[in-house]
């Protein structure tokens, strides 16, 4: 027989027990809006290999490939709402509970649910960056020119991705016409760290200072294989902070935590809502 799991009603009692609660979010957590996950419960990554940071300012016709699928894919990704997960973080944030999000989502529908003190870690998405003078462009406002440029794709239909990518056959992608600055004709890049990049120091001493500043740490919804997020538990286990996790599925940090629900983020979030009893936002 299996072990009983922890309930809710502990995981309550343990966010009552520490004043500034940091909370880290992955994929798990935006799933339930229909952004698929990066990976399966037993944490490999499932799906094609991933856009590499250096080979898409290297690689023009790579470049070409992520446009393609990310026109695709957008739909989707803009369509998608926060669900009652992101809801109920935002709401503990407001009654005192939650004192800080770190996501590993690049969605943004923490800051869409009223999460305030947050920290995108690997970027967002909704922005796009010039790669020769740094013009920002929201992501959205490039969707008619990348669907005027592009007709015959403009209808195809596609599994979407993380990223926003979807699956793209490699014949259309000869005469695809990705985007350009409108500002100086250069190149542009979503506002998010890809593989092989790293995140920009400034946000990493921003997110290690909250780690500092926290005094217990809530994984939801990530497996922790990427170290960027995993170094959060390292770091809050060498200085003898409590982790709690809420994943479905198997953690990298399995060993370091304390406290452990096995159960869909959205399911869980809204009960400890209700039994800190955070007045509804
Ligand atoms: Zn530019």
């Amino acid at each position: 027989m299996d072990a009983p799991q922890p309930s809710e009603t502990q995981l309550a009692r343990w966010l009552a027990r520490h004043s500034r609660v940091l909370v880290l979010t992955g994929a798990g957590l935006s799933t339930a809006s229909g952004i698929p996950g990066y990976r399966d419960k037993d944490g490999v990554r499932r799906g094609r290999t991933p856009i590499q940071g250096p080979e898409f300012r290297r690689n023009e016709a790579v470049r070409r490939r992520y446009w393609a699928r990310s026109m695709v894919g957008w739909p989707t990704v803009s369509r998608a709402e926060p669900n009652a997960g992101h809801r109920a973080i935002a709401e503990l944030e407001a009654g005192g509970h939650v004192h800080s999000v770190i996501t590993q989502n690049v969605d943004g529908l923490h800051q869409r649910a009223g999460s305030k003190r947050l920290i995108e870690l690997h970027g967002n998405l909704h922005h796009v960056i010039c790669l020769a003078c740094q013009a920002r462009y929201s992501r959205a406002s490039l969707q008619p020119q990348l669907e005027h440029d592009n007709p015959d794709l403009a209808d195809l239909l596609a599994q979407p991705l993380p990223d926003g990518d979807a699956a793209i056959e490699p014949d259309a992608l000869q005469d695809f016409h990705a985007p350009a600055c409108a500002a100086c004709g250069g190149v542009l890049m979503p506002d998010v760290v890809f593989f092989g990049d790293n995140v920009p120091a400034a946000r990493t001493a921003q997110a290690l200072a909250e780690m500092e500043a926290a005094d217990a740490l809530l994984v939801v919804g990530s497996s922790l294989m990427v170290f960027s997020g995993y170094r959060f538990c390292r770091m809050a286990a060498a200085s003898g902070k409590p982790i709690a996790a809420i994943n479905a599925g198997i953690t990298r940090a399995d060993d370091l935590l304390s406290l452990k629900l096995e159960l869909p983020a959205q399911e869980v979030l809204p009960l400890l809502v209700d039994l800190l009893s955070v007045p509804s936002a």
